[in-house]
């Protein structure tokens, strides 16, 4: 591992170590030999000893270290720092028990722990001999050589090497996941006070920093355990990650040789923690301190939802890492300072600027904290970064705000999960796009090539189905495979609106109730995703969505023309199977609030038609592949601000449109739970009187975007010519672009694209 580092022989040795709470990282066998080039040999290989590969690859658990988009981002870099050369390392939490695994029981979600290392995990390598001890709780005392933490207690670190293989360029990176391990001599008053059996036990309780992940996507839960991980995480990772601090401290003072990217602010704590080791530990003055970490760290923001912003009591902080918490008001005091200066007398805005929230329990708001420590700041699409600009920090440090749209891996997301579209890709273009996959543009001038529309076509109608067998096998449902395939699989969350999409099928179905003879569009709609565990209203959708399907597809006049299938447990295996099956991918968060979704890119690159807000990502690919190409509905960002400013009023939309009407009566009436009428009462009341992403207000213009949808279903061959140039138009959305701006424009490293396959060297090493 780390043998090819292409800054070798360069007077600074660079190295780039993300940080992330989450990795999602699903399977790696199938990725792994499809990096190295050795896919048919091992197909080969497995087939002349008269086994099959496939069944060898689903017997492999997913790796399931994250929640959602942020968690699989940080994977999808992982592969794209590994494919560019770069001498990166991911360092993460090497949790016991990965997100739990959703059954769906009586329509309603049940979780069960995810125990993936169960039969162990042959991918990685533990490292006893660089173990850490990291400190928590204790005291500061002022000595004449300056502050001291002292009376802590003490977790060890024990790393875990993960390989990274880059798209066969022989490089292969590390990713460091750290699992706590208690010290032998952990609470000794016990085993002063003879009481062994209960000293033994209480060891085991500082081991539970690692046991498991949690279940929140875009929420912020103030647990003490967490506190302990997001300041454990980057500890441990401290020590390592400068490589270590010493190296930093050494080389020139303008340009540390470490850049150390924050995953949003989970692992902010890395800035209090860097500075207390170059004061305390390396005798550094505060100036050079700060100097040195404002220009090694970098923070990605992922959300502006409110309840997503981390804010940590200072009371927990104060007891959990007071020498930190000291750290964090001096930072504060400098900082504001500086904004005293330059708005002098404006005290409104030193206590909205200021990282300490005052009203209310006294808190740290961990943006503000990150922004401060970081010399560069990024959102994850153009719109969101324009927001947070503007939003989370008003006009202060403006020049440290950049934008990184997000993007995906195109090994795993075409590659791996579409071969059949990826052989008729490279017929036409070659193999150069698994690297470069702006080339997939030369696929433009073939929308007027029927015999090439007509393979997009038959890939497509082969993966719906594969999955339509899949689905009958697993869940006893028959699909008309020639229904137009509309998924919407992500997060169960109120801003990603899976609501609007219910009520859109509750609408098709009165349809189809009031014209029984009439043709219509047949739809297969699924809907998949995780709610977190103790989120209400995201579990209550689950069982609208599943009590909608109950009536729906057991309704005899409806018949094949309509079936809602409720997808159990979509995690990143099953995204693999589901994607490249899509017609019509939903992306329907109010605009303004989902960061970038990366969801999105998926279905596009894999030949789905978008339908989908203004917002996030989407606007991005709508402005690749031009308007006409994707169905775009609702209200813009400055239209939901318009109004929320003159005021929401739910009920005037209730009134106005009599098909809207209709559906919220039959879900507050109990239409869909006749057993219990009352099931769905508060998921009216949200939506009548509480909705704070304005689902009313975008309904008509989502129906009416839907009905374009149908018309252009029943013309195979536009629909083939807009798939076709959706696919075209994906190039942007590879995360290997991401990760080349990251590096010239943060971290000041040039990818080493030469390294990269020669376009004529074969994607497969066969020996025939
Ligand atoms: C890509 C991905 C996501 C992110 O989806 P969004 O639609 O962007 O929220 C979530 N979960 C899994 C398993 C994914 O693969």
């Amino acid at each position: 591992m780390g043998e090819h580092c292409y800054w070798e022989g360069d007077e600074i040795q660079w190295r780039v170590y993300y940080l992330s709470l989450e990795y999602y990282m699903g399977r790696s066998l199938t990725n792994t030999m499809i990096n190295l080039g050795i896919q048919s040999a091992c197909d080969e290989a497995l087939y002349q000893l008269g086994l099959d590969i496939e069944e060898l690859e689903a017997l492999e658990e997913d790796a399931g270290l994250g929640n959602g988009g942020l968690g699989r981002l940080a994977a999808c870099f992982l592969d794209s720092m590994a494919t560019l050369g770069m001498a990166a390392y991911g360092y993460g939490i090497r949790y016991e028990y990965g997100i739990f695994a959703q059954k769906i029981k009586n329509g309603e979600q049940v979780e069960e722990p995810d125990d993936w290392l169960r039969f162990g995990n042959p991918w990685e390598k533990a490292r006893p001999e660089y173990m850490i001890p990291v400190n928590f709780y204790g005291r500061v005392e002022d000595t004449p050589q300056g502050k001291k933490w002292v009376d802590t207690q003490i977790v060890f670190a024990m790393p875990y090497d993960n390989p990274i293989p880059g798209y066969k360029n022989n490089v292969v990176n590390t990713m460091r996941l750290w699992s706590a391990k208690s010290t032998n001599n952990f609470d000794l008053k016990f085993f002063n006070d003879g009481d062994y059996i209960q000293a033994v036990l209480d060891r085991n309780q500082s081991e539970n920093i690692s046991r498991v992940l949690y279940p929140n996507d875009n929420f912020f839960e103030g647990k003490e355990l967490r506190l302990n991980r997001v300041s454990c995480g980057p500890t441990l990772q401290h020590h390592q990650a400068s490589g270590s601090v010493a190296q930093i401290v050494r080389t020139s003072s303008t340009l540390p040789t470490v850049a150390l990217q924050l995953n949003d602010t989970h692992p902010s704590m890395a800035i209090p923690e860097l500075m207390r080791i170059l004061m305390d530990i390396e005798g550094l003055t505060w100036a050079r301190a700060w100097d040195i970490c404002v220009k090694t760290c970098a923070y990605t923001n992922h959300t502006v939802l409110p309840e997503a912003l981390e804010r940590w009591p200072t009371s927990m902080l104060e007891h959990i890492l007071p020498r930190h918490l000291q750290i964090i008001y001096e930072i504060n005091h400098h900082h504001l300072q500086e904004v005293a200066k330059r708005w002098p007398g404006d005290m409104d805005r030193m206590g909205r600027m200021s990282l300490v929230e005052e009203h209310g329990e006294k808190r740290i708001n961990m943006a503000h904290l990150a922004i401060v420590g970081a010399h560069a700041v990024n959102g994850v699409a153009a719109i969101h970064s324009e927001i947070i600009k503007r939003d989370l920090f008003q006009g202060l440090l403006r020049d440290r705000f950049q934008n990184k749209t997000n993007g995906i891996t195109p090994r795993r997301w075409l590659l791996l999960c579409n071969p059949t579209l990826a052989d008729a890709v490279a017929e036409k273009i070659g193999e150069e796009w698994v690297v470069h996959l702006d080339q997939l543009t030369k696929l433009k001038p073939l929308v007027n090539d029927s015999g090439f529309l007509r393979i997009i076509q038959v890939t497509k109608q082969e993966n719906k189905m594969r999955l339509a067998k899949q689905l009958e096998q697993d869940y006893g449902v028959k699909i008309n495979p020639s229904s137009m395939f509309d998924i919407q699989v992500k997060r169960i969350h109120e801003y990603k609106r899976q609501l609007l999409n219910c009520m859109h099928i509750i609408t098709l179905y009165n349809r189809i109730k009031a014209n029984p003879g009439g043709s219509f569009v047949p739809r297969t709609v699924m809907i998949g995703g995780k709610a977190a565990p103790g989120y209400h209203t995201a579990k209550q959708i689950i069982r609208l969505i599943c009590s909608v399907a109950q009536v729906v597809n057991n309704d005899p006049i409806v018949g094949d023309r309509l079936k809602v299938i409720y997808l159990e447990n979509y995690r990143v295996t099953l995204a693999e199977q589901i994607i490249p099956a899509a017609d019509l991918s939903e992306q329907l968060s109010t605009a303004g609030t989902e960061a970038s979704g990366t969801g999105n890119m998926k279905f596009m690159l894999n030949g789905a038609l978008t339908i989908g807000t203004l917002d996030g990502a989407n606007i991005e690919m709508m402005e690749e592949m031009g308007r006409e190409n994707i169905f775009i509905f609702g209200m813009t960002v400055e239209e939901v601000e318009e109004l929320k400013r003159t005021g929401y009023d739910a009920r005037s939309y209730y009134d106005k449109l009599p098909e809207l009407r209709q559906c919220v009566d039959q879900i507050d009436s109990g239409f869909f739970s006749p057993n219990n009428p009352d099931q769905f009462k508060d998921l009216v009341n949200i939506l009548m009187n509480h909705d704070r992403f304005y689902l009313f207000a975008d309904y008509e213009s989502y129906i009416k975007c839907q009905d374009e949808v149908n018309k252009l279903y029943q013309k195979p061959n536009e629909w083939a010519k807009k798939a076709l140039l959706n696919i075209a138009s994906s190039g942007k959305f590879s995360s290997d672009r991401t990760i080349s701006e990251y590096g010239r424009e943060i971290w000041g490293v040039e990818p080493s694209w030469e390294k990269l396959p020669a376009p004529h060297e074969p994607r497969e090493t066969e020996d025939k």
